[in-house]
């Protein structure tokens, strides 16, 4: 049997399903390939205020109303109850010491709690991707997107005119004879193995394992009096030297945990070993031990040798590779959305027929964003027992998206064009020097006084406030006082602000 279209995604993930709706939008023809079938465990769940303004704009660029419900907690509730997900107001970090139990001395000293929406209504989500991805395929497929489930890419022809892909769904082979292929198959995905693609270096990124699954009762993690939002409505993260702990509540009884690690770390606890190495780990650090006193796992652990990896090559004469199936880095600042939903906007624009240069372009900036992230989460890995300088390296991240956001959000996308501002003369360069000093050195002055002078200019909500003691509300009165550096002016900001139903 041979099919024919113009365009061919690779996975039927969020990333692929997303990628087929905005170029079916566009007028072309579209096949999702997927390997397995719906519904399905998937990993990766928690948005960020970027990758909801992303959504956003794909929404609005490639007219799917459809997608809009989903960039904020309040409207997915109303509208799609029944599609699981949880509710994030912000990032909460807890720094843990082997063998004791968390305590937070001196106070609010070994934790961070930055938020990142002023309200549940507007807040972000955790998606449960059982249900999301589910819905979108959906979706895709109303709009006249074909859908070929359970099956397994077997071969990849590529000639001048098109692109033949061979598949095999149970006994039966299928021909797909497309003008242009995009992989959204994940880490390590289809066009890596049928292409037989290399391999390349992440900057100070080490070699990382993982291991995580989803569990019913879970038990709660404590809030103190005062803190800016339920320190649990929140991706939480448990840190740890080598390593740390990922905890999202979803709405549905459901909590997704795992842990991510140096490879020595992950081999010194038996990670292998799914429920036992679980289990170890939790015998490191008493407090996640009660936390987990009742918890049952839903499904089996997954386990993940190498975590960490990226890719040599991201495209062709007639392919592309979305991220993650092109790199990933970590969990840790949760990036993988924001990333995945800028490239989709990216390619979709070059479609049906992109040429060399601008599939070269999208390479290179893939890989610069990449990078970015890797030398930041590298830093971040060789600092996580250095709690102070541990959460002033998350602030190059914290000031950058929200700059970004901010300045997207205020029509002035050019002063933030590029993924945590890696493109920047000062910050980006600045960023992975200073990330650089923070692995490969042990001057933790220099680093941290290299960090507030590089976030100076940027930072728009009051980040890096020693007086705040690692505790950081939104509070809208400093964006006006940040009107400059926003350039706009306080009149602006404040119609933006009512725009966004934030005033
Ligand atoms: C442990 C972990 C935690 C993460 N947490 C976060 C987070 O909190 N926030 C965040 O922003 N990002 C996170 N990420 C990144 C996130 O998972 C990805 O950004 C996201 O899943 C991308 O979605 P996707 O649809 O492109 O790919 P995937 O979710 O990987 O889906 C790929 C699909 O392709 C299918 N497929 C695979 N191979 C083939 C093949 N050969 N042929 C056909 N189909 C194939 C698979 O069955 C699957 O359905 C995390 C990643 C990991 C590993």
């Amino acid at each position: 049997m041979e099919l024919r279209a113009d365009i061919a995604v690779i996975g039927g993930g969020f990333g692929g399903a997303l990628m087929a709706m905005v170029a079916r939008q566009q007028g072309h023809s579209v096949f999702i390939i997927e390997k397995g079938s719906h519904p399905r465990f998937a990993i990766g769940e928690s948005s960020t205020p970027l990758s909801n303004l992303f959504l956003q704009q794909i929404a609005e660029i490639f007219d799917l109303p459809q997608l809009l419900p989903f960039r904020r907690w309040g409207q997915w509730q109303r509208d799609y109850p029944d599609i699981g997900c949880g509710l994030k107001r912000g990032f909460s970090f807890f720094h843990h010491k082997k063998g004791q139990s968390y305590s937070d001395q001196p106070a609010r000293s070994q934790q961070l709690l930055v938020a990142a929406s002023p309200s549940d209504e507007l807040a972000d989500t955790h998606w449960y991707r059982k249900d999301f991805d589910q819905h979108l395929i959906s979706e895709a497929q109303s709009l006249g997107v074909e859908y070929f489930d359970q099956t397994e890419l077997i071969d990849f022809h590529e000639n001048s005119e098109h692109v033949l892909l061979v598949g095999k769904r149970q006994s039966e082979i299928i021909n797909f004879r497309v003008g242009f292929v995009v992989d959204a198959s994940g880490p390590r995905g289809c066009l890596y193995r049928l292409l037989h693609l290399s391999e390349r270096k992440l900057p100070l990124m080490p070699m990382t394992s993982g291991l995580f699954a989803h569990f019913e009762n879970v038990g709660s993690w404590k809030s103190e009096d005062g803190v800016p939002y339920p320190v649990e409505d929140a991706a939480v993260h448990h840190v740890f030297e080598g390593g740390w702990v990922w905890i999202l509540k979803f709405n549905n009884g459901i909590t997704s945990a795992g842990v991510a690690a140096t490879k020595e770390k992950a081999e010194s606890l038996g990670l292998i070993d799914g429920k036992e190495g679980w289990n170890r780990l939790l015998k490191h650090f008493p407090s996640l031990a009660s936390q987990f006193s009742e918890a049952a796992v839903q499904n089996d652990f997954v386990f993940v040798r190498d975590l960490s990896f990226g890719i040599s090559e991201l495209v062709g004469n007639r392919w592309a590779i979305l991220p993650p199936a092109a790199g990933f880095i970590d969990p840790l600042l949760s990036t993988g959305f924001s990333l995945t939903l800028q490239a989709i906007m990216r390619l979709a624009q070059l479609l049906p027929e992109p040429s060399d240069a601008d599939l070269l372009l999208y390479q290179r900036q893939t890989f610069k964003e990449l990078d970015q992230v890797s030398y930041l989460v590298g830093a971040l890995y060789s600092n996580m027992d250095d709690f102070e300088v541990f959460t002033a390296l998350t602030q190059l991240y914290f000031v950058a998206v929200s700059y970004a956001e901010t300045t997207y959000r205020l029509g002035n996308p050019d002063l933030a064009n590029s993924f945590l501002l890696c493109d920047h003369p000062d910050f980006g360069e600045s960023t992975r020097e200073i990330c650089e000093l923070a692995t490969c050195s042990n001057n933790r002055e220099v680093v941290l006084n290299k960090i507030l002078k590089t976030i100076e200019p940027f930072n728009i909500s009051g980040l890096a406030d020693p007086l705040k003691r690692n505790w950081y509300p939104v509070v809208l009165e400093e964006l006006f006082r940040s009107a400059t550096k926003l350039g706009s002016t306080k009149s602006e900001i404040r119609e933006m602000l009512l725009r966004e139903e934030m005033l």
